[in-house]
């Protein structure tokens, strides 16, 4: 399926008068699929798949901004931190610890974003309101001198229950502005919640980054 540039216009429209950033989630597309978004003038790419975005990243133009949006293992940093662009997915304080670790190897200071868990699955990953609470409010992130804590990611449940998916991402919206006020300085700004399916919901509860694939991309054919 060809990428659907009409519907990529039409979203980033929309979000541009909203002030949302897209993230093109292009996990399992060739990078010729990339590229199309790329000579509109897209930069920023979601990939889930850390041997997938290191494949990527050598073979595509330099100037794009690689958000990795899975779930990361910590014996994998060291693969991306000289490359990444924002981490999404960091959901213990070991994996920001490492996270820190090869940013000091690789002379980076690395964007991350904390991911709290909002949804009813089990499976999905993330800290808990009282654990974020407690690692936003010690003195511990300080230490983390390689890192940039940017704000929150959440996914909510898998489910077409719109008033279940709004209150996740209420929930996610109070747990932003509260940990907000943790940085002073600022650096704390940016809320990623919301996909293909749930995004406009998002956005009217406070989001301002949504990650999108398949509306752009169409279908993931994992059986390749
Ligand atoms: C795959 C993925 C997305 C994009 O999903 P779509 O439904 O295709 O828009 C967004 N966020 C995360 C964390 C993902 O893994």
């Amino acid at each position: 399926m060809p990428v659907n540039i009409e519907q990529y216009q039409t979203i980033q429209q929309k979000l541009l008068a909203d002030h949302v950033q897209l993230i093109a989630v292009s996990k399992t597309k060739p990078i010729e699929d990339l590229q199309v978004l790329y000579d509109l003038g897209h930069r920023a790419f979601g990939e889930n798949y850390v041997q997938e975005l290191v494949d990527k990243e050598t073979m595509m133009p330099k100037d794009i901004q690689w958000h990795f949006i899975g779930h990361l293992q910590s014996n994998k940093v060291k693969y991306i931190a000289p490359f990444v662009y924002m981490i999404h997915g960091v959901d213990s304080e070991k994996l920001l610890q490492e996270i820190n670790k090869q940013g000091a190897k690789a002379g980076r200071v690395i964007d991350c974003l904390l991911q709290v868990h909002i949804a009813t699955e089990e499976t999905k990953f993330g800290f808990d309101g009282p654990a974020l609470h407690e690692l936003l409010s010690s003195n511990r992130i300080g230490q983390y001198t390689n890192v940039r804590i940017r704000g929150l990611m959440g996914m909510a449940s898998f489910s077409e229950d719109q008033s279940l998916l709004s209150t996740e991402f209420t929930t996610l919206k109070l747990y932003f502005d509260k940990a907000k006020s943790a940085f002073p300085n600022g650096q704390f700004d940016t809320l990623s919640m919301g996909m293909s399916s749930d995004y406009a919901l998002a956005i009217a509860k406070g989001s301002n980054m949504v990650r999108i694939g398949s509306l752009l991309f169409g279908a993931r054919n994992y059986t390749k």
